[in-house]
Order: C-alpha cells, then sequence, then structure tokens
C-alpha cells in the first residue's frame, strides 16, 4: 500500500552518512519521511506474517516482544508461524511500558542480534518494541491486538520514566499486520478509545495551522489532510463503529494507521497531538490511571473545539455515537481533575504552540469552558 520514498538515500549505520546526512539537510532543508511498506489490515490477516516477513527479506531470524495476555491472543500464533519457516525466534513477554522494559529488550536485541523486532499487543508492548529496536537500529513490525490508539502506526512512542509524559520519536513500523478477528475480541472501550484518539485530529491539526501562522512552525499541508481525512471519516461512519461490527473495527483500524502515516511524512506527531493530548497528559499527572489516552483526548477535543469556536457539539456527538467518554464522570475523574488538567496542560510541553498558549486559562475560565461543554 505504502513505499519507502527513494528520493532519500539512508546512512543510518554509518557516523559519517549520517552527520553528511544532516548536513544536506540543513543546507536543502530536506525532509526525511521514513513509511511503511506493508499495511495489512483484515479478516485473519495474522496467517500472512511468515509471508510477509520473507517479502521484507527477514527470513532467518526474529525476536517477539508480548505482554502475558497478548501472548496467548496472538504471540503464541505469531511465533509458530514463524518457527514453521524455520526462523529462529525468540520472545521476552513485558508487563508495562517503562524506560526499564525499553532497557531489557535492548540488551536482548543486542544478544540475540535478529533480524526484525515484532511488537504484538496493545499500546504498551509496541511502544517498548518500537522504541528499543530503533535504538538498536532494527526493523520492526507492528501487530496491534487492540484499536485504541495511533501509536499502533506511528514512528512515536510513549514510555514511562523518561521524564517526558509525551511519546518521543522512534521509528515508523515496517509493517503493520492488523488482524480484525483478533481485534474484534478485545474490550469494545478500546475500540472507542481509538475514537477519541481520532477525533483528536480536529484540534491538533488546528493548533499546527494556528503555530504555523503565528510562529512560523513548519506546516505539511499533506500530513494534516490525511489525519483530518480520518477523523473526518470516522465522524461519517460513526454509526456502524459498534460492538461486535468488523466493518466499523476497519473504519477506526484504517484511520489509525492512517494518522501514523501523517506522522510518518510530518517526521513528528505535530499533526496528530495538539492541546486536547496536552490536556490528556496533563490529566495523567493530575489524575493517574483512571482512563485510556484516546478517551481523555476525546473529550479534550470536545473542550478544545469549544475554544476554537468550532463544531465541539457534532464532536461530542460522534463520540457519544462510538461508545466513548464525554464526561468527568464517564472518564472516572473528579471534576476539579479536568480543570486542574485544563490550566495545567499548557505547562506539559511548552515547545508545542497550540491555542492554549493563545488563551491562557484561568482556573475559573476553565471551569466554565468543562461547564459549557458539559464535560463537568
Ligand atoms: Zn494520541
Amino acid at each position: 500500500m505504502y513505499s519507502r520514498p527513494t528520493h532519500l538515500k539512508t546512512f543510518r549505520n554509518f557516523n559519517s552518512g549520517l552527520k553528511l546526512l544532516i548536513v544536506i539537510a540543513l543546507i536543502m532543508k530536506l525532509h526525511r519521511m521514513q513509511l511503511p511498506r506493508e499495511v495489512v489490515v483484515g479478516n485473519d490477516t495474522l496467517s500472512f506474517v511468515s509471508d510477509i516477513c520473507r517479502r521484507l527479506g527477514f527470513s532467518e531470524s526474529a525476536f517477539v516482544v508480548t505482554g502475558p495476555d497478548t501472548q496467548h491472543v496472538a504471540g503464541r500464533r505469531v511465533i509458530d508461524l514463524l518457527n514453521d519457516t524455520g526462523m529462529d525466534v525468540d520472545h521476552l513477554i513485558v508487563a508495562s511500558s517503562t524506560a526499564w522494559d525499553v532497557r531489557a529488550v535492548e540488551e536482548k536485541i543486542r544478544e540475540l542480534k535478529p533480524q526484525v523486532v515484532l511488537g504484538i499487543g496493545g499500546g504498551t508492548k509496541i511502544d517498548v518494541a518500537k522504541l528499543s529496536s530503533a535504538r538498536q537500529g532494527i526493523p520492526f513490525v507492528s501487530i496491534p491486538t487492540t484499536a485504541s490508539h495511533d501509536g499502533i502506526a506511528s514512528p512515536v512512542a510513549s514510555v514511562k520514566g523518561l521524564n517526558k509524559p509525551y511519546s518521543i520519536m522512534a521509528q515508523s513500523p515496517m509493517a503493520i499486520v492488523a488482524d480484525t478477528n483478533v481485534i474484534i475480541q478485545s474490550d469494545y472501550r478500546f475500540t472507542a478509545s481509538g475514537c477519541g484518539d481520532v477525533v483528536a485530529k480536529f484540534t491538533s491539526v488546528r493548533d499546527w495551522e494556528l503555530a504555523h501562522n503565528a510562529k512560523n512552525e513548519y506546516y505539511g499541508e499533506y500530513a494534516a489532510s490525511l489525519a483530518l481525512m480520518s477523523a473526518r471519516l470516522v465522524m461519517k461512519n460513526v454509526d456502524i463503529i459498534k460492538p461486535g461490527m468488523e466493518e466499523g473495527l476497519r473504519v477506526v483500524l484504517e484511520a489509525l494507521i492512517s494518522c501514523g502515516v501523517a506522522m510518518s511524512i510530518a517526521g513528528g506527531s505535530r499533526p496528530c497531538s495538539g492541546s486536547e493530548h496536552l490536556f490528556s497528559h496533563a490529566l495523567d499527572l493530575v489524575a493517574p490511571n483512571k482512563a485510556m489516552h484516546g478517551e481523555q483526548c476525546g473529550v479534550g477535543t470536545v473542550m478544545m473545539a469549544c475554544l476554537y469556536e468550532t463544531d465541539w457539539k457534532g464532536i461530542k456527538a460522534t463520540l457519544q455515537k462510538a461508545g466513548a467518554p464525554t464526561t468527568a464522570e464517564e472518564l472516572g475523574v473528579e471534576p476539579e481533575s479536568v480543570v486542574e488538567a485544563l490550566v495545567r496542560a499548557c505547562t506539559i510541553r511548552p515547545e508545542r504552540y497550540t491555542i492554549l498558549e493563545e488563551k491562557r486559562l484561568s482556573y475559573d475560565f476553565a471551569e466554565k469552558l468543562a461547564k459549557t461543554t458539559g464535560v463537568i
């Protein structure tokens, strides 16, 4: 579906080459895009995993990162399928996505030197596999078992313990294998959360435009359009996004993957992460582990869209139809936590210019915003 652009030759393995690339990039203002080469979405796509690996040139060895539950859901099957073709496959089960987990996987990669690393699971396993493989210069394949956020296809990773409550650059997956048969068996709440992460692009793209106009920040219209189109498609098709409905799940998966590709094209999370994400990151600090990333971003989008005086009611209705939270109560947080997160959001990532820099919310204004949108 997508192919790596050939106009840029990369020198990742050679220091001198890397320096040369940086110098050329600085002189010519080049923009480097790293895109997935194989994107396979559909019923029983797991059975193609060996073929996909072989097509990408990986037929000798692989290292699988999976979780205690996802090991049973898909991990074991992928390991068996790869073993059947004669590949040497090792694996590690990780329970969380901390800097420590990333180091443990890196150690294994250094020791085993696999041709490819496969991340199989929800967001956390994929993030650990993505960041550790990137740091060790090994290609990475993403095999999601939920559709909960766009990290399944993006070049960025969110890991705890890095002193940054937001995502950092890692690498794009070389392939994404999304098996709807497997994903549809996950709790529907994950998919509803994925809808929240997609509608977030309504405000993240506005924030990117704002930063371009106010701060002359680089703005890529192609990446912005792709992110926005994903949000519009989820809004348009929300009636079929329901528990057990494969057609709706495909809409969400394809939207999440397109958002991941938009980030790959932009060379960072800019098109997909704006003020609504800053709100979610702030809420992670104010009221940790209460709700999912996409759920919080969805609620943030409703409030930021109201700040932009755009169609926040339409966004809220979309989330409601998808079964995603739109209130503090549904997120499982106190109303005061929402207000505090709104006030603190602009301090999370000062270099990321958004509507929150322009509006500088006071406590009273934030409270009014949350009340106006019915979040509290
Ligand atoms: Zn997100």
